[in-house]
């Protein structure tokens, strides 16, 4: 490694709190699919920044649009209108079939968000003060405490007692445990449509309906998180529209503005007019000018480049070609995922296989410790996922 990027690192080692043991490269810039260390080594992305630069690194007319911005006003505040917001808002509602959009900085604060709604929403009706969330196990959310929660990861949540109350967990796709957890104190039932950190497990079908049609009798809210699986990842602009079960309260966060700090908790008209009013809930830069010009961009490129059909074609590509691999390889269990989120199950840990990968010159991210996960840009070709396919087999043989 060169000094100067070593010299940054541990600079960096000096000033920044360690919460994360990071990979040792310095990215400085990037370029459609491709990333740049400070050396000018080149790798190939399939982590897209955590499933955040669905279009590529500059793309021109999403880094013009920000400019452009930015030369008008970046933030006033949401004391006043601003213009890029209810565009945004507008096409949020158009892309998702909700009705009522509130911006945030980060997925962890639309989490936030629909807490507050759910809870607020149950309030109106009785006046109590005691009710009660459902999440899943496996589950991740987001590191505030509220969203941690909800997060089905007792070792993330464990130093940072006590979780605010009254959160029951039970099992992704087993109706059953849910109805265990069921009581009248429940005021939602809250999960991924496509479980991502946990593992990358798709909640099926017919769970979607059993949850949905329990909600329905009982009027609870289902909040469904689609941080990361939403936004074209899944070859429908949120995982749930895959089968038309549509939920009460929305998140998304990640894609949403392509790497402009951006989320978003939305509702139904229902849930809108029975919840957060005025004085309820804010935020400072929530839903700023630039943020919003982002996320409007990003909603006319998706639909300008046809990014959903993109999504199908290489995703079943992806999905053939990690079927390959599991093939293959003894060590790899299970293949799951839809679309462009897609893992790879090992029987040990990942952390070799995917230091090799970026010697290599090609960037991987886990879910989990034995889990290689597959998130790469939107816009990814067949070429891009054989290319990957061949440094994935050569680093998982090395570290073997
Ligand atoms: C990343 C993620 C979050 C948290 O988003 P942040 O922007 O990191 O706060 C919440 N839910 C899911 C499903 C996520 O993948």
């Amino acid at each position: 490694m060169s000094t100067i990027m070593q010299q940054y690192i541990d600079e960096a080692e000096k000033a920044l709190l360690h919460t994360y043991n990071r990979y040792q490269v310095v990215f400085e810039k990037g370029d459609g699919v491709s990333l740049y260390d400070l050396e000018g080594k080149r790798y190939l992305d399939f982590v897209s920044g955590i499933a955040v630069f669905a279009l590529g690194y500059h793309n021109k007319e999403y880094d013009d649009a920000l400019k452009e911005q930015i030369d008008k006003i970046i933030h006033t505040s949401n004391y006043y209108y601003n213009v890029p917001a209810i565009e945004a808002a507008k096409k949020l509602k158009e892309i998702s079939g909700m009705d009522r959009v509130f911006f945030t900085n980060s997925g962890a604060e639309a989490i936030e968000g629909a807490i507050k709604t759910a809870r607020k929403y149950a309030y109106l009706k009785d006046g109590r003060t005691d009710h009660g969330i459902i999440a899943m196990n496996h589950s991740f959310h987001g590191r505030t405490m509220g969203a941690l929660s909800v997060t089905g990861n007792p070792h993330y949540r464990e130093a940072f007692e006590p979780m605010i109350g009254n959160i029951r967990f039970a099992e992704l796709n087993d109706f059953d445990s849910v109805l265990a957890q069921v009581s009248n104190r429940t005021c939602a039932i809250l999960f991924e449509t496509v479980q991502g950190e946990g593992g990358i497990y798709p909640a099926t079908e017919e769970f979607l309906r059993k949850v949905r049609r329990l909600c329905d009798e009982r009027d609870i809210l289902l909040i469904l998180d689609e941080i990361q699986c939403g936004m074209g990842r899944t070859g429908t602009m949120f995982a749930w529209q895959r089968f038309g079960v549509k939920p009460d309260v929305m998140t998304t966060a990640k894609a949403l503005g392509c790497g402009v700090p951006v989320g978003a908790f939305l509702m139904t008209e229902k849930v809108g007019a029975h919840s957060l009013t005025a004085g309820d809930h804010g935020t400072t830069y929530g839903g700023n000018p630039l943020a919003c010009a982002a996320v409007c961009k990003v909603i006319e490129l998706f639909e300008k480049q046809k990014v959903l059909d993109h999504v199908n074609t290489v995703g079943a590509y992806l999905s053939e070609r990690l079927d390959d691999v599991m093939e293959e390889f003894a060590c790899v269990q299970a293949h799951r995922g839809v679309g462009l989120l897609q893992g790879l199950v090992f029987d040990r840990p990942v952390g070799d296989i995917i230091t090799k990968a970026m010697e290599k010159g090609l960037v991987l991210i886990n879910a989990g410790t034995d889990i290689i996960r597959f998130v790469p840009p939107l816009v990814i070709t067949k070429e891009d996922v054989d290319a990957m396919i061949r440094i994935l087999e050569e680093s998982i043989r090395e570290a073997l």
